[in-house]
C-alpha cells in the first residue's frame, strides 16, 4: 500500500469520465486500499479514482464517527429522495475550500465491491452527500459546478489567487508522498 498523490483542481483528469471496471483483481483491491489510506491521511470522507489520476469507476468513503467505510465500484444511482439537504461541502481536490451545496437527503446506489459482487448502499445525510459527490467525480463533475452563482464566483476568485496550491503545500498529505 502507498499513499497516492491527490490531484488538485486544474488537473484535466478531474474533468474526464472514468471507465467501467472490468477486472476485479488484486490490482483493483490494492488500489482501493491505497485510496482509503490516502483519503484518511488527507482527512477526507470520500475519494474517487480521478482524484488520484486513475480513470476507473470506483470511490472510497468513510464515516469515522460510525466506524463505517467502504469502496464502491461501478456505482449507479438507483434512487434519490426529493427531500434535499443544505450544508457546506468540500473536496480533497480543492483543499481549504468549503461552500454550501445542495444535495438530495437520501440516495440508494447499486455497485460492485472490489471482488465483483453486487452490493447496494443506502446513504442519508452525510453519507448521501459523500456518495453523490464521489459519483460526480467519476463523471468529471465537481462540487463547484453545483454552487450558487455568487459562491462559484468567490470560489474561482480564491482558486485564481493560488489558494489551493498554498493550502496543499501546507498539508503533509499533499506533499512528499512515497513513490
Ligand atoms: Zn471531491
Amino acid at each position: 500500500m502507498a499513499l497516492l498523490p491527490i490531484r488538485i483542481f486544474g488537473d484535466p483528469v478531474l474533468r474526464e469520465r472514468a471507465r467501467q471496471v472490468t477486472d476485479f483483481d488484486d490490482q483493483l483491491r490494492q488500489l482501493a486500499e491505497s485510496m482509503l489510506e490516502t483519503m484518511r491521511a488527507a482527512e477526507g470522507l470520500g475519494l474517487a479514482g480521478n482524484q488520484v489520476g486513475v480513470l476507473k469507476r470506483l470511490f472510497t468513503w468513510e464515516l469515522p464517527d460510525e466506524e463505517r467505510h467502504g469502496a464502491l465500484v461501478n456505482p449507479e444511482v438507483v434512487e434519490t429522495s426529493e427531500d434535499v439537504q443544505h450544508g457546506d461541502e468540500g473536496c480533497l481536490s480543492f483543499p481549504g475550500l468549503f461552500f454550501p451545496t445542495e444535495r438530495p437527503l437520501r440516495v440508494r446506489m447499486a455497485a460492485r465491491d472490489v471482488f465483483g459482487d453486487e452490493l447496494t448502499l443506502e446513504g442519508e445525510g452525510t453519507l448521501a452527500r459523500i456518495m453523490l459527490h464521489e459519483l460526480d467525480h467519476l463523471n468529471g463533475i465537481l462540487f463547484i459546478d453545483h454552487l450558487a452563482r455568487h459562491d462559484r464566483k468567490e470560489a474561482m476568485r480564491r482558486i485564481n489567487a493560488g489558494e489551493l496550491e498554498e493550502e496543499a503545500a501546507a498539508r503533509p498529505a499533499y506533499v512528499g508522498h512515497p513513490a
